[in-house]
């Protein structure tokens, strides 16, 4: 143990995602090992969820409103949400035009049996701002459903602000201890993150195998390589014209939370991480990180936006269907929408699926062409998720600073 505590934590990681790898290729048969370890981890994440974003959005806006910041915080936010989001999704829609993965695996479809994924769901965007408001707010804690949760907390946030000066000091002294409290759980978990960690990929990696890429291999590719321009380069970029700042340095820095939105697949699971590492770490603002990482966790979605993009088109290309311009344009729009709606959790992304296949009048069944090499391409879409809300939130904080 001693020597744990000199290893920094993200080397610890990095390590564990390797003893991952290897002890699920040499001990498949021994995974359950690798669940139970990796659902420990994942369940004690899951638990801080709900009252972590309900008192970091509260603390978050109440101290945005009271410094006036509140509707800028706001604009900011959104802006950097949708722009991020539609420049990731036109990498994948230029990427899977040029590559054509569809094309090159056309045969699959005659090799695989298409499994029948029908899962088919009918969400319109006024559905998702409909859910969006809880009608029993303790229902939406208990199932954790995170959008309700969010709506909830800006509103008790804002409204706090506008009572008598001693509710005010009562009410914010006691989300701030909430808030305080919720990160120490969290500083306590993040010591198991290593553990956790090896457990997650080694059960992956025992339960897919790694020969399941051989008849996907251009998908993966196609998909894999939009997620890295967007993580390595487009967001970057972004990163280092607001700030001036090396954006690597700082990716170095976020490993811990990359690593685990990596392992975990989920956006929220890793929320605790993110906004204990920025805060603490990064050094950005409570305030900002508060609000912003919160609703990013659950609103935006580079990597799902890009990779429900790239294969949606694939689905198409395999299928030999040509897609027209305007159609392409919907797939772009849908899969933002998608990307919004979609909740951070493993594979929510590809259940959401079925609403941009029906939008361009798509064979649903497609989906079943893909889901073999889903939960891992789900692991980096996951990570350029988390990274997206981490380059915003430090470059909002950073302006918000500045001026
Ligand atoms: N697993 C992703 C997340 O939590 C969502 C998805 O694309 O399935 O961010």
């Amino acid at each position: 143990m001693s020597t744990s505590k000199k290893i920094p934590i993200y080397i610890q990681i990095i390590i564990a995602v390797i003893l991952g790898i290897l002890s699920g290729i040499l001990f498949p048969s021994h995974s359950s090992i690798g669940n139970f370890l990796g659902n420990i981890f994942l369940k004690l994440l899951k638990m801080l969820i709900a009252p972590l974003i309900f008192s970091s959005i509260v603390v978050g806006v109440l101290s945005a409103s009271k410094s006036g910041n509140f509707s800028k915080l706001g604009v900011r936010t959104l802006i950097y949400y949708v722009s991020t989001s539609m420049l990731a999704i036109l990498t994948g829609q230029i990427l899977v035009n040029i590559i054509k993965p569809g094309c090159i695996h056309a045969s699959i479809l005659h090799m695989e049996k298409v499994s029948n994924f029908s899962t088919s769901i009918e969400i319109r965007f006024t559905d998702t701002i409909l859910k969006m408001i809880p009608e029993n707010i303790f229902r939406s804690f208990t199932k954790g459903d995170v959008l309700p949760i969010i709506f909830f907390s800006i509103l008790v946030g804002f409204f706090i602000g506008k009572l008598k000066e001693r509710d005010v000091k009562f009410l914010s002294s006691m989300f701030e201890g909430l808030y305080n409290l919720m990160m120490k759980i969290t500083e306590f978990v993040i010591k198991l993150a290593p553990y956790g960690i090896f457990g997650l990929i080694y059960a992956i990696v025992a339960k897919s195998g790694i020969k399941i890429f051989k008849n996907l291999f251009y998908y993966f590719l196609t998909v894999f390589s939009g997620i890295f321009v967007h993580f390595f380069i487009t967001l970057p970029l972004i990163f280092f014209i607001f700030t001036r700042k090396n954006p690597y340095k700082f990716i170095k820095n976020m490993l811990s939370p990359l690593l685990t939105a990596f392992s975990t697949s989920s956006s929220s699971a890793t929320l605790p991480l993110t906004i204990k590492t920025m805060v603490e770490e990064i050094g950005v603002s409570k305030e900002v990180a508060s609000f912003v990482l919160p609703l990013g966790s659950t609103i935006n979605m580079d990597g799902t936006a890009l990779y429900e993009c790239v294969a949606v088109i694939f689905i198409a290309q395999v299928y030999g269907i040509h897609l027209s311009f305007s159609q392409q344009v919907i797939i772009a729009l849908t899969s933002l929408l998608v990307s919004i709606g979609a909740a951070g959790i493993p594979m929510a992304g590809l259940v959401m699926m079925t609403i941009i296949l029906k939008a361009v009048d798509l064979p649903l069944q497609g989906i079943g062409l893909i889901i073999a090499v889903d939960r891992f391409l789900d692991m980096f879409r996951t990570a350029t998720n988390v990274f997206s809300d981490s380059v915003g939130t430090f470059v909002i904080d950073f302006l918000g600073k500045k001026n």
